[in-house]
């Protein structure tokens, strides 16, 4: 089976535990850093021929409509980061629709082909912001990748399903594909272990990823979803001094030698975009014009 490559296509201030400390985009004046780091991805990507699923955020697809039309026409699939990372949950349901739904016409306006999937900054649906299930229903997407099922601190989301699942809700439906989350019975409990990518994938040993995302493939259904971003192959990016420690860890560790740990990740598993994965796991019912009149 496939398993899913997908990148968050955003700049290094974007990123949550950035934006955090030095405001919005809105606030400051940073240079752009992400043409020669997303340049970098698409080298490896095509070096060891392999597709992914790139999501990307509409204030970066503004910017670089050229760049977008790259990743396409070297046969990714283009999805959406909504448009200016704000979290869902911290949103009003009428400003996520708004974000989530510009950011879709803007991206197939650019690649002239329809636009899917989507994943939100920092996987923040959660319990309590299950609206934002309707909202994406509503702008047209046909599934979802926000799930992180383990505990964070900025969502918790433990009790939420590992495998892929067709979401019900009033408006329609949507597929969810959450990101990759292994486990362990330990005296019996169940022991979530986060597999999936960013800070996970630089600090975590290649033979303790390799082993279970292996055991991921043992399981129903067979095959995981993963995710970078272009800022974890930019070493030189400004180091924010006023990050916390563990930030700091988080956002920077291990990041000059994760260029090759990347590499060596994606030649251990076949991976490919979201969109054909999906097919492969729910055959006709995804994607296709009319997806849920048989259940
Ligand atoms: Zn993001």
């Amino acid at each position: 089976m496939l398993n899913v490559i997908s990148v968050d296509v955003e700049e290094y201030f974007h990123a949550t535990n950035i934006s955090s400390v030095i405001g919005p985009p809105s606030k400051h004046h940073l240079a752009s850093r992400l043409e020669q780091s997303i340049e970098k991805v698409l080298n490896i990507f095509s070096r060891l021929q392999v597709r992914g699923t790139f999501f990307i955020l509409g204030l970066v697809a503004q910017r670089f409509p050229e760049l977008i039309k790259k990743i396409a026409a070297e046969g990714h699939e283009v999805a959406s980061h909504g448009y200016g990372h704000e979290l869902a949950y911290n949103l009003a349901p009428a400003q996520f629709l708004e974000d989530v739904y510009r950011t879709r016409l803007m991206l197939e306006d650019m690649i002239g082909k329809p636009v899917y999937g989507y994943r939100a900054p920092n996987f923040s649906i959660k319990e309590g912001n299950e609206w934002a299930y309707d909202k994406l229903i509503e702008a047209g997407y046909r599934y979802d990748s926000s799930c992180y099922p383990i505990w964070h601190p900025r969502y918790a989301n433990q009790r939420r399903s590992r495998k892929p699942e067709l979401i019900k809700r009033e408006s329609g439906c949507l597929f969810e594909f959450p990101l990759a989350v292994g486990k362990l019975n330990v005296f019996g409990r169940e022991l979530r272990l986060p597999l999936a990518g960013g800070a996970y994938w630089r600090l975590f040993p290649l033979p303790y990823l390799r082993w279970g995302l292996r055991r991921m493939q043992e399981e129903e259904p067979g095959w995981f979803t993963c995710y970078v971003h272009p800022w974890e192959f930019d070493p030189g990016q400004p180091v924010f001094a006023e990050l916390s420690f563990l930030t700091k860890l988080r956002h920077y560790g291990r990041m000059k030698s994760f260029e090759r740990k990347f590499e060596r990740l994606l030649q251990s598993f076949e991976f490919g975009p979201l969109c054909e994965a999906g097919k492969q796991s729910f055959g006709g019912k995804f994607l296709d014009q009319s997806p849920f009149s048989d259940d």
